[in-house]
């Protein structure tokens, strides 16, 4: 039977299991990358685990989430990763050079290669065919040690392109109908790969927007295969030599298949506050809007840039509407500037950014209090953006583009018919990508070889090996699609905090309920409790950790996110799914059993346990784990568990 272009790039890396959907597999890691929130803790546990060098092919360093520095305490996580970068072995890219995938697709991405990275987002240069998957930190630690990165394999499945997209149709558009068809948990547990006549159509920025946004509805990965516009990208970063081929065999056989004519797709736009809220343009015209920023790993490349700077040529930006680009890498930046775009825009009324993620996660250009913010971001998870009743819609740099001239959300083909001299700016690929990278250190460049810590970077928290026992109270009982954001922000105020897990964990769930933390610590042991889909969002590992600081031993919820469910195993919590009537029926305060030997139970590989509720009524509990992670929950967690294997090495 033929392959996918999914089942060829794990065959090459395969070191355990078989490719069955659904079953844990071992793969090899060519590539790792993390970034400034998560990295921290990353070499934290690479110092603990006592190894003296990255044994990836690559392994690189990105700051880009926190690059404002407000505090010095961001600044000393900067100089602690840039020691670690250099002590071990790793590329190392200075604060403001860009966010971690845009600068990864431009310097290393290569097609055919294993990419782990600890941020959701990782799957970004699946556009240009390399396998690449969103992981927990320890995970990334793990492989950069030399490790198998474990997954269990998902369903590939073939997402069928025809056509050609149209007038002021965008590759955004084409994620966003496909989060419109399948919904934030639509991608759980599948590869979306992407073959058909309409691949051609598009190139490697577009494709990458695409692969970007799969995060969005929820798949381990995304991934085109190669061709001819491949190739073209790749010469144009000045990395001709890293292309292969890589296509699907002929008769190779996908778990589903959904076609998308792209000469159907009209602009969209994802309504407040999820991803896939999604309606055509029109829908949503007519309100006013008080900001649009353009950026992010989504569409902050000079490509997505461009058509803003083109349609904005001759004219301004609405008096009541403030705009905003933050290009996602400092290259692309350079680039505007050369070819004149920057004054172009800055005279227009647009004010820049440096390339960070920045307002994504609430970090600046918060906006205004009951205010509509258009962004051509990937989340507009509520409260994400830095105020807790916010207003933010996603969609394609044009239609952004669009509601700044006009001051209100309008579709840009109405807007072309208004204004009568607009023009679909249509795509124009970037030159100059391959100028030397000057906030790039490579390790054979490293100016440190010792790690360098500031006071607020602290050690790694370990848990004890898994009880018989485990009981307490239900600390919080908390609804479906429970995000990443919720159980940790990453606002400023917090961000500053990565490093030191017990000052972070005082804000543990704080969105949710502000007594969490401390009523946590008060009961020395507890559970949470939740709907579906909990912990979707980001692969920050701090979701799992300070929950585990805390004292929480197991999360008992319908369904969980794949990182976050990776990473509880991780951090030794249990995560255990229950059915809705269960859910419906416990309540925050309850007492919780679990009346079978957890321990033992986790052991000896039981699927099943029964949770008795008050002492009145029970219920039963399901655990999905491999016989790995059964290990590593019996171990008190990863760190714990990889520490016993070198010692049995
Ligand atoms: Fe940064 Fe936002 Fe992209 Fe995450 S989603 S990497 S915070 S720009």
């Amino acid at each position: 039977m033929g392959k996918t272009i999914t089942e060829k790039v794990l065959d090459d890396h395969l070191v355990e299991g078989e490719l069955t959907p659904g079953e844990e597999i071992g793969i090899e890691i060519d590539q790792v990358l993390t970034q400034d929130t998560t990295g921290t803790m990353v070499w934290l546990q690479f110092e603990a685990l006592g190894l003296d060098e990255v044994q990836t092919e690559l392994a690189a360093q990105y700051c880009d989430h926190q690059t404002y520095q407000f505090d010095f305490k961001n600044t000393d996580d900067h100089r602690f990763l840039r020691s670690a970068a250099g002590t071990y072995g790793a590329h190392f890219s200075r604060p403001g050079n860009g966010i971690c995938h845009n600068v990864h697709k431009e310097n290393f991405a290569a097609p055919g290669k294993t990419l782990l990275g600890s941020d959701s987002h990782t799957p970004t240069p699946g556009g240009l065919g390399q396998l690449a998957i969103g992981a927990g930190g320890l995970d990334i630690t793990v492989a950069m040690g030399g490790g198998a990165y474990y997954v269990d394999m998902p369903e590939v499945v073939n997402i069928r392109l025809e056509g050609e997209l149209g007038e002021w149709a965008s590759a955004k558009d084409v994620i966003l109908e496909l989060l419109r068809r399948l919904s934030v948990k639509g991608g759980v547990g599948k590869v979306f790969e992407y073959t058909g006549p309409g691949v051609e159509t598009l190139s490697v920025p577009e494709r990458t927007t695409i692969t970007n946004m799969g995060t969005e509805l929820g798949a381990t990965s995304s991934i085109f295969g190669t061709d001819e516009r491949t190739k073209e990208w790749l010469e144009e970063v000045d990395r001709p030599e890293d292309y292969v081929e890589l296509q699907p065999d002929e008769d190779a056989e996908y778990a589903d298949e959904i076609v998308v004519d792209l000469s159907e797709i009209e602009p969209l736009i994802a309504e407040p506050s999820m991803p896939d809220n999604v309606v055509p343009v029109r829908e949503a015209a007519g309100q006013s809007v008080e900001q649009v920023m353009i950026g992010s790993c989504t569409n902050g490349a000079y490509e997505d840039i461009l058509p803003a700077a083109k349609m904005l040529e001759g004219r301004e930006v609405n008096k009541k509407t403030e705009m905003i680009i933050a290009p996602a890498s400092k290259q692309a930046s350079e680039m505007l500037a050369r070819e004149g775009w920057t004054a172009e825009l800055m005279a227009a009324g647009v004010n820049f950014s440096e390339a960070t993620c920045g307002a994504c996660i609430g970090i600046g250009h918060v906006p205004g209090s009951d205010t509509v913010s258009l962004r051509t971001f990937n989340r507009n998870f509520e409260g994400r953006s830095g105020i807790e009743d916010d207003s933010v819609f996603l969609c394609s740099p044009e239609v952004a583009t669009a509601a700044a001239i006009k001051g209100e959300i309008i579709d840009p083909r109405d807007l072309a018919d208004e204004l009568g001299d607009l023009e679909d700016p249509g795509f124009e690929m970037g030159t100059g990508y391959d100028r030397e990278d000057a906030d790039l250190i490579a390790p054979d460049e490293a100016v440190d070889d010792e790690l360098v810590k500031g006071p607020n970077i602290g050690d790694v928290p370990l848990k004890d090996p898994l009880q018989s026992n485990l009981k307490g109270e239900v600390l919080l009982r908390m609804d479906d699609n429970i995000t990443t954001d919720h159980i940790i922000p990453a606002t400023s105020d917090i961000l500053k905090f990565r490093s030191n897990v017990p000052k972070l964990s005082e804000f543990t769930l704080s969105r949710v309920d502000d007594t969490f933390a401390q009523r946590a610590l008060d009961a020395d042991g507890g559970f949470l409790v939740a709907g579906e889909n909990y912990g979707q969002g980001s692969s920050r590992e701090h979701a799992a950790l300070c929950p585990m600081y805390l004292g929480i031993e197991g999360v008992l919820a319908q369904s969980f996110a794949r990182i976050h469910k990776a990473n509880l195993f991780n951090f030794g919590l249990v995560p255990l799914t229950i059915d809705e009537d269960d859910y419906e029926k416990i309540e925050q305060g309850d007492d919780v059993q679990i009346v079978d030997d957890v321990g033992e139970g986790v052991r000896s590989g039981a699927t099943e346990f029964t949770f008795r509720v008050n002492d009145e009524w029970e219920g039963t509990a399901h655990l999905d784990a491999s016989e790995r992670e059964r290990e590593i929950l019996a171990a008190g967690g990863k760190l714990s568990w990889t520490r016993q294997q070198y010692d049995e090495s």
